[in-house]
């Protein structure tokens, strides 16, 4: 590890203002990301600023009938809480799919939203990488390139997103709340994350100098009726090689409103917009699932190691749609 200045912030005020004043300084969160990136000197920050203090660890409910989940509110708070158990269940079961116990006790909300990507290429400073190093090159797209994605990805850049959360955020709907030097904003999740194409150093539209203060959940009353499907190599600690969060607004048997997001297959959190499409006012059942399953897998480009996804993301889904159906 390379040495750094450590900073406390006690309050978002300091922190925004450390932040503002130390360009490139990371925050320290859970730091079960950023801890090992330092390590393997992946990431070199000359500044790290501690943000466990910040009083950013509540959820709330809104007036307006949504949720507002803190940046520091831990994983696994966050998926026992009644509140995402009951309307999000989706959000419970993504965040209870992703890493260990022990790492969900430590991971905060911010933090998973702002994971790195999983690629060997990535964390091995010996290969070309142009997300660690841009213009250096892509060693996976020649490489072996099993866990990468097939959607969204670029000739610079195929790395998947690695979060379980975000996928479900995304299909929720969900906005992020940021606070820099010029104030607050909120950024939609699907305005939040960047697609590789030429910058994939580039992952969010997170401004220099701003905080992530939280998340925010829309009322969706039919989100009571949600999952979230993964599929991995192993049963746990794992990350998905597909995944399907799924949310489906029945009136008796014919589809109102869907919600569909992947994960494990794209350079982002995949909203299927086009499968949900298809869905509305359909008769719920297998014939619609999989035209939808076909069509959010549509663009796909695979390479030479990972073509297998294509499928399994396909049946992941129809599996997803098939159960949300009998929830309902
Ligand atoms: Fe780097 Fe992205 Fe290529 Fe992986 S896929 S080596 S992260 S540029």
């Amino acid at each position: 590890m390379q040495p750094f200045e450590f900073h406390y912030a006690a309050t978002e005020d300091e922190a925004v203002v450390l932040l503002g004043k130390y360009a490139g300084a990371r925050c320290l969160a859970g730091g079960t990301t950023l801890v090992d990136l330092m390590k393997h000197h992946v990431e070199r920050p000359a500044h790290v600023v501690d943000i466990n203090a910040l009083a950013l660890d509540r959820v709330v409910e809104l007036p307006d009938g949504g949720v507002r989940i803190g940046a520091m509110v831990r994983n696994s708070d966050l998926a026992h809480h009644p509140l995402i158990r009951d309307r999000y269940p989706m959000l419970s079961q993504a965040l209870l799919a992703g890493a260990s116990g022990q790492l969900r006790n430590m991971a905060t909300t911010g933090g998973n939203l702002l994971q790195r990507t999983r690629c060997y290429y990535f964390r091995d400073l010996a290969a070309p990488c142009n997300k660690r190093e841009p213009g250096t090159g892509c060693a996976a797209l020649d490489g072996y390139n099993r866990i990468h994605a097939v959607l969204g990805t670029s000739d610079q850049c195929i790395a998947t997103h690695p979060s379980d959360m975000a996928v479900a955020l995304t299909a929720l709907d969900a906005t992020v709340r940021v606070r820099g030097a010029r104030g607050e904003r909120a950024i939609p999740i699907v305005d939040f994350y960047v697609l590789p194409r030429d910058r994939p150093d580039r992952e969010t539209t997170l401004a220099a100098g701003e905080l992530i203060t939280g998340v925010d959940l829309p009322k969706l009353p039919f989100a009571r009726r949600s999952l979230y499907i993964k599929v991995r190599d192993r049963a746990s600690y794992a990350f998905a090689l597909a995944s399907a969060a799924v949310a489906l607004d029945l009136d008796g048997a014919t589809i109102r409103e869907a919600r569909i997001a992947l994960g494990g297959v794209g350079t982002i959190p995949w909203r299927a917009h086009d499968a949900e499409a298809s869905l509305r006012g359909q008769r719920a059942g297998s014939k619609c699932f999989t035209r939808a399953a076909v069509s959010a897998l549509a663009d796909a480009v695979p390479r030479k190691h990972n073509k297998f996804k294509v499928e399994l993301a396909r049946r992941t889904l129809l599996r997803a749609l098939t159960r949300a159906g009998e929830l309902a």
